[in-house]
């Protein structure tokens, strides 16, 4: 098996393993359906009784072999891809909860993730209650409910570049006897394999890092199959026979696969976020060099906030990975061989100045986006967070002056002789 490598060959032969005579690259299934010889095999299929393709909005064999290779980087027992990120934060939760729950989530969380929990959601009869990452065990405890199904949290947040404290959370979730799931955007699972700190389920925007081109939008969710879902009765969904499938219990017929295997037989059935085939080609054309990547995206990522932290024009620097950063502590424990690429930085002339760095940059370009293998920034004041006034941007925690900088793996010195020459023009 792939999986008894090391990392570095996982992300280039996991998942995928050419027979004599198969063609040595993934091939792209782009095929909607698969053909079959008689009623009786497929009647199989739809039982579950055989493993077999039938339908690319279940399952493919592109997809599929994409889903392993993560599964096999996070140290999961099993993977689905979706169409979004924003599709994997909404299942991972969906599979084991429904309206009427209630779910625990950290503050600190990427924009769309709380707008879809605190708007959406809310609207679909789930009740959240969103606590401080810095909160005490004791805090944390006092926030469950007899219908909390979850604990949500990102393992280092876009865009604060906060650090959540995997193992306080992970407990309180076990000894309230609900599941932590974390979204592992950022640090990727080259800096951190929340699993090993006790988080039962990891989903990603493959989006960013783990496509890293900046060509598909995507995401997956990844069950580390250590959840024990048969503890108590709060997962029924799970742990009864489920009648829209011929009445099949999950955790009997698939045990550790059990929630892997519910939400590609229930969720992508009814709801269908599946990816195309031949965006996961491209996906798992980013995973094959995601561990170069990820290293020298830090590398530069901590050069350049070197640079900008000994900068006059600027006043704050945040970058986990700087020793006089706050959380400096936790990125040694959860993220000791790096963070991200992601910077963000105030610049002491505020709104104007901000807009002035920005727009006077040449190699790094502005978008809506980090994680790219090339360097963009964003001024939230003035484009995601522009409907805001001056007092709004201050409590969302966004001053006139902040930007974002995703360092990409160009070479150093062109990247910082760019910011330099902009930060002279302010
Ligand atoms: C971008 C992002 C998402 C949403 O992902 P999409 O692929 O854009 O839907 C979720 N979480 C984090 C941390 C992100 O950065």
């Amino acid at each position: 098996m792939a999986n008894d490598y090391n990392f570095n060959t996982n992300c280039l032969h996991a998942g995928y393993e050419p027979k004599n005579g198969e063609p040595r690259v993934l091939p792209i299934v782009q095929s909607t359906t698969f053909k079959y010889e008689s009623t009786k095999e497929m009647g199989q299929l739809f039982d579950l009784e055989k493993e077999g393709y039938f339908y690319t909005r279940l399952q493919n064999p592109t997809n599929d072999a994409v889903a392993a290779k993560i599964a096999a980087l996070e140290g999961g027992v099993g993977a689905v891809l979706t169409s979004s990120g924003q599709a994997a934060s909404f299942y991972s939760i969906f599979n084991i909860a429904s309206s009427g729950d209630h779910i625990i989530a950290s503050t600190k969380l990427y924009g769309g993730t709380f707008n879809l929990f605190s708007v959406t959601m809310k609207k679909l009869g789930f009740h959240f209650t969103f606590i401080d990452p810095n909160a005490s065990l004791e805090e944390i405890n006092a926030a469950f409910k007899p219908n909390t199904k979850a604990v949500f949290g990102e393992t280092l947040a876009n865009p604060t570049l906060e650090i959540f404290d995997i193992e306080k959370f992970a407990k309180a979730a076990h000894d309230n006897g609900v599941p932590l799931i974390v979204d592992n955007t950022f640090p990727t699972p080259v800096n951190c394999r929340p699993f090993e700190f006790g988080a039962d389920i990891v989903m990603h925007s493959t989006t960013k890092y783990l496509d890293g081109h900046a060509t598909s939008v995507g995401g997956v969710i990844v069950d580390s199959g250590n959840f024990n879902w048969e503890q108590n009765d709060k997962f029924l969904g799970l742990t009864t026979p489920d009648d829209s499938y011929h009445g099949i219990t999950y955790t009997k017929e698939f045990g550790k696969g059990a929630y892997i295997t519910k939400m590609t037989t229930q969720l992508m059935r009814d709801l269908g976020s599946v990816p195309s085939p031949h965006n996961s080609f491209l996906l798992n054309l980013g995973l094959e060099t995601l561990f170069l990547r990820v290293e020298r995206h830090c590398q530069n990522a901590l050069e350049a906030a070197k640079y900008l932290s000994n900068n006059s024009k600027i006043s704050k620097v945040s970058y986990p990975s700087l020793p006089e950063d706050d959380f400096y502590e936790l990125s040694k424990k959860y993220m000791p061989k790096g963070t991200c690429g992601v910077i963000s930085f105030c610049l002491k002339g505020g709104y104007d100045a901000a807009v002035k760095f920005s727009d006077n940059l040449s190699l790094i370009s502005i978008a809506t986006h980090v994680a790219d293998c090339r360097s963009c920034l964003l001024h939230p004041a003035s484009t995601t967070h522009r409907q805001l006034t001056e007092e709004q941007l201050l409590n969302a925690g966004i001053s006139p002056g902040l930007v974002r900088l995703s360092v990409g793996i160009e070479d150093i010195k062109d990247i910082l002789f760019d910011i330099e020459q902009a930060l002279r023009k302010v």
